[in-house]
């Protein structure tokens, strides 16, 4: 029965370390793969960006087009206002001079509008095309840089892993189950040492006294016992004899 509990002991602080060495490679692959992300994402809104700029610049040459074709059309009718002779025609060419004024004025009005917008957006594009150029070196520097970090750790955790799995052959079934629940739930502490208080024993996982027939079955370490307060497995361990 000692056996086993040593046995589980010996098998936590494996599963400890190997809980660190995991949880160092998951941060690693966690920072590219967070850098990925943001250059990734960078990249998407720089495209979505240069193709609006491209439509924009379309959409401008357009309505420039329109609008010197209108101011020459504008020129044209003030010429005919010289020569018109009745009032009526007056009338009528006036009118079309006022419309033809307010169509280039609007058309002025859009061009102003998607020329504002055009500078923030070129602005724009331009600090993310850095943002993306910047993002890709950082992730082809951090894939080299940990490139052997990773290869290190994963050569660490298989190790660890193989030496867990011959440990957890020589303990019962039953017992190491129990333990791997125990681990799961109890944050990595599954077998607890019991510190001897006065003439009382306290579990060290959760630090509470034991019942005094508990303490007096760890004693005698024949039995598995388990804390009543925290399940965690105990371990005991003889202090050595006192000298007469
Ligand atoms: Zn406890």
């Amino acid at each position: 029965m000692r056996e086993q509990i040593a046995r589980l002991m010996d098998l936590q602080v494996i599963d400890r370390q190997l809980q660190e060495v995991e949880a160092s490679l998951a941060n690693i692959a966690g920072r590219v793969e967070q850098l990925r992300e943001e250059t990734e994402k960078n990249q998407t809104e720089l495209q979505r960006l240069t193709e609006e700029d491209q439509q924009v610049a379309a959409a401008r040459k357009r309505i420039e087009k329109e609008l010197a074709e209108g101011e020459a059309r504008t020129r044209n009718k003030r010429m005919r206002l010289n020569l018109v002779r009745t009032d009526k025609e007056l009338q009528a060419v006036t009118h079309e001079v006022d419309s033809l004024r307010e169509t280039n004025q609007r058309l002025e009005a859009e061009l102003a509008q998607l020329g504002e917008s055009a500078e923030s957006r070129s602005s724009r594009i331009q600090e993310l095309g850095e943002l993306v150029a910047k993002g890709r070196t950082d992730l082809s520097a951090a894939e080299k840089e940990i490139a052997g970090q990773v290869e290190e750790l994963r050569a660490t955790i298989g190790k660890q892993h193989q030496k867990r799995d011959k440990l957890a052959a020589e303990i019962d079934p039953g017992l190491l189950s129990r333990y791997n629940m125990i681990f799961q739930r109890r944050a990595g502490l599954a077998v607890a040492v019991v510190k001897p208080v006065n003439r009382d024993g306290k579990c060290s996982g959760c630090q509470r006294l034991l019942p005094p027939q508990v303490y007096n079955e760890i004693q005698k370490q024949l039995t598995i016992q388990f804390c009543p307060s925290c399940q965690r497995i105990l371990y005991y361990e003889a202090p050595p004899p006192a000298e007469e």
